[in-house]
Order: C-alpha cells, then sequence, then structure tokens
C-alpha cells in the first residue's frame, strides 16, 4: 500500500531502529512505547489485520513472536512478556498494516491488566455456543 506507513519501514523508505529482519518479516522498535524494548513484528507484505493474514504468514511470523520474546526479555531484564495485537478501531488498531506488539513488562510499570466483566447466569453458554458456529 502506497500510504502505508509500515510498508515504508519494510521497504527502508522511513527509518526504524530494526531488531530482526528476515524475507517474510520485519520486527523493530515501538515508537512510543509501553516501555523500553516494546517490538513491533510486521509481515513485510501489506495486509490489513489477522482476518488477512494468510495461515502460511502466520506460521512464519509464530516463532518469530517466540523469539523476540525471549531476546527482549534479556535485552532489557523484563520480569514478563505481553504479546498483543489490535485489530480494527475499536479494538486499537491505529495502523491498519497487521503487527504483533511484544512489550517488555516490570513489575513496578503501573500498567494494569483489562478490568474483567462477569457473566449473568447461562450466558457464558450461550456466548460459548454463539462463537461455535463459526469454527
Ligand atoms: P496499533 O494501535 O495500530 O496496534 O499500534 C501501532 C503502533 O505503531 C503504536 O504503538 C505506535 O507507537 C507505533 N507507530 C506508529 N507510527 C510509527 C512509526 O512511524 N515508527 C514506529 N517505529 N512505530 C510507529
Ligand atoms: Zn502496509
Amino acid at each position: 500500500m502506497n500510504d502505508c506507513i509500515f510498508c515504508k519501514i519494510a521497504k527502508g523508505e522511513i527509518p526504524a531502529d530494526k531488531v530482526y529482519e528476515d524475507k517474510n518479516c520485519l520486527a523493530f522498535l515501538d515508537i512510543t512505547p509501553i516501555n523500553p524494548g516494546h517490538v513491533l513484528l510486521i509481515p513485510k507484505e501489506h495486509y490489513e489485520n489477522l482476518y488477512d493474514l494468510p495461515d502460511e504468514e502466520l506460521k512464519n511470523l509464530a516463532p518469530i513472536i517466540k523469539k523476540l520474546a525471549v531476546a527482549i526479555k534479556k535485552g532489557v531484564n523484563a520480569e514478563g512478556i505481553n504479546i498483543g495485537m489490535n485489530n480494527e478501531r475499536p479494538a486499537g488498531q491505529l495502523v491498519p498494516h497487521a503487527h504483533f506488539h511484544i512489550m517488555p513488562r516490570f513489575s513496578n510499570d503501573n500498567l494494569r491488566h483489562w478490568p474483567g466483566k462477569s457473566y449473568q447466569e447461562d450466558e457464558s453458554k450461550q456466548v460459548a455456543e454463539q462463537i461455535k458456529k463459526f469454527l
């Protein structure tokens, strides 16, 4: 995509602090990290989000996510790692080029877990059935 910022980073048209690259993917530091060492992993091909990402691409990316998690943990002495992917605007996706966030965490970083809601009686069974219909 011509005006996609992550395509431009993948092509080297705009700079980024790269930490890993192979023929399929690129990993670089997020410009506004939740903590130093927050990495974004992208396929070099433009796909908008997880729904568009072919299974083959996902198979290539999965072990790299793990490799980056281990390297980030060691590299910045993280006490934990969050893996995230925002898909579509209501879920917080700002850049419409599929990407995984690999984020170092520290016990004193003051970031919160998302708030947990609760189900009404039997609601969880219905919700599980609704999802299973599409699998
Ligand atoms: P999203 O909200 O789409 O899941 O996350 C997009 C992420 O991309 C944000 O965390 C943002 O800081 C990062 N980002 C946006 N523009 C740039 C850029 O030009 N360079 C880098 N390295 N990161 C960027
Ligand atoms: Zn793109």
